[in-house]
């Protein structure tokens, strides 16, 4: 999402007659987009923030800060930076710096008719919805980013028609829960609909999609996913939990048993998908046997692959009130034992695709190598001097980690 923002708020300073640099030391404004999810994220920002601050003493510099800010660390973060704003006010932006001296304004719209600077032109994210109203009991997104708000079908389909006419190769639809897409709209056109007439889009591009929340996952989604080819065989489907009494506590609304019958359902209809997930070890109060039971979940369901977050507490959010139990010690040793199950899983998995031949879409190039994804969001690296970042490679596979995989070109290697 972070992501996302950045491209709407580098168009938006464009319009108003800033450059980009790469060279900090040179920059006369400085945008940070922050996360406060984890406090880990946002002290990066207080790091980054007392850099500015010496360089400052330097020159003029203007330092703003938007994305996701606690509403109680806006005090102190107000005292190093001159403006923050919330992402959703972006069209306001231009006017704080028109005070600045900077004369250019944009008419008022809405984020979502900011119109992005893409940061490449084959992989586009396209938001379809900002905010949250589940509210996860350890989590500040609804607080953050407010409550859920769709932006209408016909405006997402025109900017993935436009992406798909200039050759764009991947569009990533982007929301909280894409799955509850389209409640709060009056034409309540609903995900699955959505998802599947922007696949069936005349043209040669891969389809995906995050996140997916395992409440509202239909099986009408499901179906549209094994019909389209397009739609990568790729599920983002975050757990956060193997155990009910957890489960409950983060307001998850679902138990263990539905979270495993929709993993079998979905693998039945589609054999070929590869499934990532969230969790977060050392919730308040998770006890040994309860984190054991998160341990068997890893181990039955075998992910391709998982962000294991070390719970942070978050002010505001109802988890606060509870003890932040789990000592560091503990949590960082629970960590661990996921991460061992999954480099397992994920490394068994990637054993069997030795010798088969993969599209890779094409990312960068590092030396001799360039790096790509597979639909599955698998990572591979191939020997070459050629630079074919942005197409569609086909590659054979030689050599399977556990977080990803080598292969070699093959002589008919462009699809
Ligand atoms: N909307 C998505 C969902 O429902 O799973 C995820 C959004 S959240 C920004 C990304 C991930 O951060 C979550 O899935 C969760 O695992 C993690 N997260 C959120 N709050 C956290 C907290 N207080 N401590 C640790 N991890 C957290
Ligand atoms: Fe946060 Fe839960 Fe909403 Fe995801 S679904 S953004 S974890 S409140």
């Amino acid at each position: 999402m972070n992501y996302a923002d950045s491209e709407r708020l580098a168009a938006t300073l464009n319009k108003s007659g800033y450059q980009p640099t790469d060279k900090e030391k040179e920059a006369d404004l400085i945008i940070a987009v922050a996360c406060s999810v984890r406090q880990s994220a946002i002290e990066r920002i207080w790091g980054k923030a007392a850099d500015w601050q010496k360089m400052k003493q330097k020159k003029p510099l203007i330092t703003i800060l938007t994305g996701c800010v606690l509403k109680t660390d806006k005090p102190k973060l107000y005292q190093i930076f001159d403006y923050i704003f919330e992402i959703k006010d972006l069209t306001k932006l231009p006017i704080f710096l028109g005070s600045r001296g900077f004369t250019h304004s944009l008419p008022k719209a809405d984020y979502f008719k900011v119109h992005p600077a893409y940061q490449n032109d084959f992989q586009a994210y396209v938001p379809i919805s900002t905010g949250c109203n589940n509210f996860c009991s350890y989590c500040v997104v609804p607080y953050v980013r407010g409550r859920e708000t769709s932006r209408p079908a016909r405006d997402i389909i025109n900017e993935c028609k436009g992406l798909i006419k200039k050759g764009y190769k991947e569009i990533t639809l982007l929301g909280q829960n894409v799955n509850s897409y389209g409640l709060d709209l009056k034409n309540k056109i609903k995900f699955p609909s959505l998802l599947k007439t922007i696949a069936n889009l005349p043209g040669n591009f891969w389809l995906r999609f995050v996140t997916s929340h395992p409440k509202d996952l239909s099986d009408d989604l499901i179906k549209v996913i094994a019909e389209n080819k397009k739609i990568c065989r790729y599920l983002h489907l975050p757990v956060q939990s193997g155990d009910n009494k957890i489960l409950n506590k983060m307001n998850r609304k679902y138990t263990q048993k539905h979270y495993l019958n929709l993993i079998k359902k979905v693998r039945e209809k589609i054999p070929a998908l590869a499934i990532t997930t969230d969790v977060i070890v050392g919730f308040p109060g998770e006890t040994t046997r309860e984190f054991e039971n998160t341990l068997k979940l890893f181990k039955v369901v075998k992910f391709d692959m998982a962000y294991i977050n070390k719970y942070s507490a978050r002010a505001g959010t109802t988890a606060f009130k509870l003890k932040d139990n789990v000592t560091k010690n503990e949590k960082e040793k629970r960590y661990r034992k996921l991460n061992k199950i999954l480099n397992r899983t994920a490394l068994e998995k990637h054993k069997k695709l030795i010798d088969k031949t993969l599209k890779v879409l094409v990312e960068f190039k590092r030396k001799n190598y360039n790096y790509g994804k597979t639909e599955t969001f698998k990572t591979v690296k191939f020997l070459t001097k050629k630079n074919l970042i942005g197409k569609f490679i086909v590659v054979k596979i030689v050599k399977a980690q556990a977080f990803g995989l080598e292969a070699k070109l093959i002589k008919k290697y462009g699809t």
